[in-house]
This record gives C-alpha cells, structure tokens and sequence, in this order.
C-alpha cells in the first residue's frame, strides 16, 4: 500500500488550496476527488474582496466585476455604486480547473473519480477497493464530509440554499438583495449577476424555519419581481456552519467538512480557503500561528451576532430591515461605504 505525508480528501476550494500551499514543502501528497472534475457545486460564485485577496484571480476567471449592488426590503430600495467592484462572481467549474491548473508541475498527486468510503488505522480505503496510508488526513470533502463523520462530529447546524441558474441575454447589471422577513425569515433572496446566466436563490436554516414554507415564499417572489425561471430547475443543498475546530490529532478539517460557512450568508469560499491554507501551514510547521484563520472565525462570529439581533428581534424583524434600508440610503454612509471598497483597491 502507496504511503503518503499528507492526503487530502475532497477538491473543493478548501482541498485545492490547501494542496497548493502543501506543494511548497517537500512532501508526499495526495489529493482525492469523487468527482471527475473539479467545481460541480451548487453555488452563487460570488467572491468577496476578501477571497479575492487570497486566490489573485486573473481577469479571465472572473465572470462580473459588480460595482452596483442594490438591497430592497418590503417597503424601500437602496442601492451603492462603488468606484471599485464590491464583488467578483466566477463560474465553479471554471474557478475549479483554474485551482487545479496551479497543482500542475508540483510533486502533488491528483486522483479524480475517487470517492473515499472508509477511513481506518491511518488508511483510506476507495470504492473501487484500492487503499492509502496517510500520516496526516485532511477533510475537505465538505458538507456530507466523511472525514468529519469518522471523527464522530455530526453536523448539526446547516442553512438550505435554494437556487436557479436562468440563463439571459444581455449582462445582467447589478447584484440583488431582497430582505422580507415574512418570506424568507432573518435570511434574504439574492440575484448574483454571471456572464450569460443569473445566480438566483435563498437559504434558511431547517431547524428555525419550515424551509418548505422559505421555497413558497421564495417561488411567490420571484413571480412578484417577475423572474421567470424557464427550463431552469430549482436546485437545493446545505450550507454547513457547525464549526468545532480544525485539529483532532493527525486528522485535520477544512472548509465546511469544519462547518466553517457563515449561518448567516451562506458565503463559504473565503473561509474553506482561507482554513485550507492555514492547516497546510500547520501541518508544514507545528509552531505556525494561524492568524488568518482566528480572522475567519472572528467574521464568522460578527455574522452570527448579526444573525442573533434578526432572531431575537421577532415581529421587530420588518421594521429593523426598513430602518437598515433608511441607514443604506443615508448619503453620509453611502460614501463611507464606498471609500472602505477604494482603500482596499
Ligand atoms: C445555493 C448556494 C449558494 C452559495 N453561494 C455562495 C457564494 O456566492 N459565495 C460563497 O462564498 N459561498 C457560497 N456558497 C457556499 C459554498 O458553495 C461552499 O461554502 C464552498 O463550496 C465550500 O467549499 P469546500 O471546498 O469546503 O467544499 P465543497 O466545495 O463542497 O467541495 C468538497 C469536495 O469534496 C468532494 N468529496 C466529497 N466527499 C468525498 C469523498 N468521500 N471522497 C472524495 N471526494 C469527496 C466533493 O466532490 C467536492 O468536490 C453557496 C452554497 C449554496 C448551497
């Protein structure tokens, strides 16, 4: 049986990142896929500055540089134009292969069309039979990981994204956000805007909502902003927030394997890479103080504190979404708003 340093199950945003920073050391890597390639996720693709800061795109994986952004609640719309994009969305498959095509000419080892399905004595074992010795594993096999199942973590708190992919004519020109706490709760409806195609969805979390009655609502207001989805199928998968740490002993958990996506937003590229790197970094170097990560949790911490304020506010929930609206529309705070995104430009 092949023995390797480092496996790393799952090719997601987390697992690639987390291989192209073990590729700068020397040692033994691999990296399973169940899939054939790399990306097939259900998502929005919407990158923020911050994601941006850690991947350094080229232009030509972006699909939209988003410079309006415009926020509706039942009463009132708000928008911002920034000088520099707020937002950058992408294509999955196309970010997939792109984080792919940096592994290329590295020692690390890619197998596709590799689902592991037991893990046991600092193995992994495949479903085509064929088995591998690690001295690290890590998880990055997201929200239905097995990794995290054989640590025994159950993944209790999860969001349930809905969402179509309509395909249009023409640019689309802004990103969307639509609150409406008697459709769709403390969470919000989101257009995000893709090359020849629409990114249109919601999210709530099953164990505070009935997400049947969200998908109602959701259904009802799209037919109200007068989207017609077409031949587009309603697509749905969970969003894992339940995080509980990265290192259990020599078995590491990455991305939403660790439940690190927000309960709030549902935005999960930025930590999965962010954590990928970071456990790279302690794996290469024990000592490694991983500061980036300690920021991720601290983001993840505001966006539940904000997500708590919109729960405990109750019927109040309405009327703070209209009061935040009359905030955006305030001038002051607009171009404070836009001079944050051009300091970081
Ligand atoms: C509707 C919706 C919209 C979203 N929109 C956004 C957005 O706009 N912006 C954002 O930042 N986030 C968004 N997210 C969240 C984002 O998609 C995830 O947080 C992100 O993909 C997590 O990355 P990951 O690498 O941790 O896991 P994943 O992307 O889930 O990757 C896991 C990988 O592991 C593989 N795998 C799983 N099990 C095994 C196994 N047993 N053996 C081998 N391989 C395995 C899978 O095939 C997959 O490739 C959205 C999610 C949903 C559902």
């Amino acid at each position: 049986m092949e023995q390797f340093d480092v496996i790393i199950v799952g090719g997601g945003p987390a697992g690639l990142q987390c291989a192209r920073e073990l590729s700068k050391s020397s040692m033994h890597i691999l990296l399973l896929e169940k899939q054939e390639g790399f990306g097939d996720k259900l998502c929005a693709g919407g990158l923020t500055t911050k994601a941006m800061e850690v991947l350094a795109l080229p232009d030509h994986i972006i699909e939209q540089k988003i410079l309006r952004t415009s926020i509706h609640s039942r009463r009132r719309d708000a928008g911002t134009v920034t000088s520099v994009p707020a937002l950058f969305t992408v294509d999955r498959r196309v970010l997939g292969k792109y984080q792919r095509s940096l592994l290329e000419g590295t020692e690390v080892e890619v197998r596709t069309n590799s689902k592991v399905i037991e893990i046991r004595d600092n193995t992994v074992v495949l479903k085509d039979g064929e088995s591998f010795g690690f001295k690290y594993l890590v998880g990055a096999d997201g929200y239905s990981s097995i990794v995290r199942r054989h640590l025994g973590l159950k993944m209790k708190k999860k969001l349930i994204g809905f969402q179509y992919t309509i395909p249009v004519q023409v640019e689309y020109p802004a990103l969307e956000i639509y609150m409406d706490a008697r459709r769709f709760s403390v969470w919000y409806a989101w257009i995000f805007p893709h090359g020849d195609s629409i990114a249109v969805g919601c999210c709530c979390d099953p164990r505070r909502v009935d997400p049947q009655k969200i998908k109602s609502g959701f259904l009802d207001w799209l037919k109200d902003r007068k989207l017609d989805p077409g031949d587009a199928r309603l697509e749905s998968y969970p969003i894992a927030y339940d995080y509980r740490g990265v290192k259990f002993g020599n078995v590491f958990l990455v991305g939403e394997a660790a439940g690190l996506a927000s309960g709030l937003t549902g935005e999960g590229i930025y930590q999965s890479l962010v954590s990928g790197q970071e456990v790279a970094n302690m794996i290469i170097d024990p000592m490694h103080k991983a500061e980036k990560l300690d920021q991720v949790l601290k983001y993840n911490h505001i966006l539940e504190r904000v997500m708590a304020a919109f729960r405990w506010s109750g019927p109040l929930r309405g009327m703070l979404q209209e009061f935040l609206l009359i905030l955006m529309n305030n001038e002051w705070l607009r171009k404070k708003i836009n001079a944050q995104f051009a300091s970081k430009s």
